[in-house]
């Protein structure tokens, strides 16, 4: 058996092809407290103005500008308090010369007045109050649709829903949100020599961690993901699992396999079930086997059984493609640049990614590599929070040198600095 030739693609195209695929899942309708992390579906539109009325945004005296020109510390100006309001209430008295009503952070104006004095700037005397500076037209007044107005879309379609998207919606009314659904993932880690976590060592043999590590990572999507049992490589009982996973699945990942060893079964079991491959080399390490294909309108990955490999394919390949699948419009990995705190002298021939940490001094962002990074590596990806992104055809890069960061946790860059 000859070798088979593969061409190798640069990332960027690799995760373009991914990312091209007609493949969306459905829309559906959740309610909205469970419809964080999801993409949004629909604009949302305005229906009124932020705020609704104008309001005061202190407790104070809600009076009539004009009545406080003159004012100052040696002529103090008395106004009367004929109301007293708090939030949610509205005073039905209207506000006349030199009189004032007693408001609350977030009532609504009474008529007549267009200004608030904060109750730290009276000096009160029972019904009555004196102030001794000026105060201008809507002074310390918030403005109906000063943040929103009528029409305005606040949230958009293919935006993902985060804390301050469930805060506008609440305030929208919205007890329920369209949004796309999530893709369901099944994850099955081939090769005859893994173990189960709980299984004895044996010789010749390595406990599974790719399965639990990407069962984790979809779990940090907020996904649903079906671990299935460790798969022999066994061409004929490898394709009926991904068949199965597949009947189940909206994305079927399988780690191993993919190379061109005698039992690297991945490019037979994509031809059996028809897969159309978008591409099984990509200019990169770790991981250039890694393969992606569609099959009935499912992705399957075929990411590398080196958990290092494995990490990063799941990284640049399948989050893209949950993404692009939930109809989000932010889908590529978010590239930030750093100072390099290492010489990383190893010649790229493809472009190379390392799991590193990132950290913010408080002035600038510095990278150095996490510890032991040969695409075999576990331990190092379990203190990364980043990796280092270095374009290929280069003989080495040198402490000093700025370079290209994958952020791959969404915060916690370790930070030496608080405020
Ligand atoms: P493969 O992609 O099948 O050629 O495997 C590449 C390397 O990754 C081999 O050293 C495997 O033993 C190792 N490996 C494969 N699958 C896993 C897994 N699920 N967990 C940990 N290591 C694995
Ligand atoms: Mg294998």
């Amino acid at each position: 058996m000859t070798v088979e030739k593969r061409n190798p693609i640069p990332v960027r195209e690799a995760i373009d092809r991914v990312v091209s695929q007609n493949i969306y899942t459905k829309q559906i309708e959740v309610p909205l407290e469970d419809s964080a992390n999801y993409i949004l579906a629909e604009d949302i539109v305005a229906t009124y103005e932020i705020p609704r009325f104008n309001k005061s945004p202190y407790d104070g005296f809600a009076l009539r500008s004009k009545d406080t020109e003159g004012a100052s510390g040696n002529h103090r100006i008395t106004f009367t308090v004929i109301d007293h309001i708090g939030a949610g209430s509205v005073s039905e008295k209207e506000v006349g010369p030199f009189e004032a009503v007693r408001i609350m952070t977030g009532a609504e104006m009474p008529k007549g007045a267009d200004a608030v004095v904060m109750l730290e700037q009276t000096v009160e005397d029972k019904q009555s109050f004196t102030i001794r500076k000026s105060f201008d037209i809507n002074e310390n007044v918030s403005l109906k649709g000063e943040e929103t107005q009528i029409g305005d879309i606040v949230l958009n379609k293919g935006q993902q829903i985060n804390p301050g998207g469930i805060a506008v919606l609440a305030t929208y009314g919205y007890t329920h949100v369209k949004v796309f659904d999530k893709p369901s993932i099944g994850i099955i880690a081939t090769g005859s020599e893994l173990l189960e976590v709980g299984d004895e060592l044996e010789p010749g043999k390595i406990r599974n961690s790719n399965g639990p590590m990407i069962v984790a990572l979809s779990q940090k999507l907020s996904l649903d993901v079906a671990s299935y049992q460790i798969q022999e490589d066994d061409l004929k009982s490898s394709i009926q699992v991904v068949r199965d996973a597949m009947s189940k699945h909206d994305i079927v990942i399988t780690t191993g396999g993919v190379s061109v060893g005698d039992f690297d079964y991945l490019p037979q079991i994509y031809d059996a079930i028809n897969a159309k491959v978008l591409f099984n080399k990509i200019a990169m390490r770790p991981g250039s086997v890694t393969t992606v294909a569609v099959a009935d309108g499912k992705y399957l990955f075929g990411l590398s059984g080196n958990p290092s490999a494995c990490f990063t394919g799941f990284e640049l390949y399948v989050k893209p493609a949950v993404l692009h699948m939930m109809g989000a419009t932010a889908i590529y990995p978010q590239i930030i640049q750093a100072t390099l705190m290492e010489d990383l002298t190893k010649a790229n021939p493809f472009t190379r990614f390392v799991r590193a940490i990132a950290t913010f001094n408080g002035k600038a962002m510095t990278v150095v590599p996490s510890g032991f990074n040969k695409s075999g590596a576990v331990v190092a990806i379990a203190h990364s929070n980043a990796m280092i992104m270095l374009p290929g055809g280069t003989r080495g890069y040198q402490k000093g040198y700025t370079v290209d960061v994958i952020l791959t946790e969404s915060q916690a860059y370790e930070m030496d600095c608080f405020i």
